[in-house]
């Protein structure tokens, strides 16, 4: 599947939003892209998870881990598609951890999937969570990546690199216009 082929996805199911949004990394944008809106079709979600899972299928990968909420389903396919198992850290007093029994055994490889990487803030600390407890992360899997792409020093596949606009609110030209900012997404914004 290839980059344009999956925005025609994003797009079809109303996923790619124009306006003004706080995103959750606290950074504004003219854009914004709701996953849940095409992750809601199971078929959608299967076609994109197995486009991920595709870069992985060679891997020594034993266990597929996602930051809670917006990444999980889209893990959960990905784990479904390389028949592997998965799990996802929540956010517990704004640290991620592992919960209800979920673990990373030591030395087990993690493939690290996340719907939208903006900073990549939620990865490095899943990195960090992993690492703590004697995993190794192998790779990170990502529908789409804002910017010009981060090196976390991994194997990466993002299905589709968005070059949107974004800005730290203090030089957002947007607030400058006094347009009204929404704050869609994450973290308990929404
Ligand atoms: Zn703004």
């Amino acid at each position: 599947m290839n980059p344009w082929e999956v925005m025609d996805i994003l797009r079809e199911r109303g996923a790619v939003e124009k306006g003004h949004f706080r995103l959750s990394s606290g950074l504004h944008s003219d854009t914004y892209v709701q996953c849940a809106k095409v992750l809601q079709y199971p078929h959608l979600a299967e076609s994109l998870a197995d486009a991920i899972a595709s870069a992985f299928r060679d891997d020594p990968v034993d266990l597929v881990a996602s930051p809670a909420l917006g990444a999980v389903i889209l893990g959960y396919m990905v784990a479904l598609s390389l028949g592997k198992r998965m799990i996802f850290a929540e956010r517990v007093n704004d640290r991620l951890t592992f919960r209800r029994g979920l673990r990373v055994e030591k030395g087990e490889r993690v493939l690290l999937v996340e719907d939208v990487i903006t900073t990549g803030g939620s990865l490095k600390e899943m990195m960090e969570l992993v690492n703590g407890k004697g995993g190794e992360v192998w790779g990170i899997g990502a529908l789409i990546e804002r910017g010009e792409g981060e090196d976390f020093g991994v194997k990466k596949k993002t299905l589709v690199q968005l070059k949107a606009k974004v800005w730290r609110p203090e030089e957002c030209p947007l607030c400058a216009q006094g347009q009204p900012l929404e704050v869609p997404g994450s973290r308990g914004l929404a």
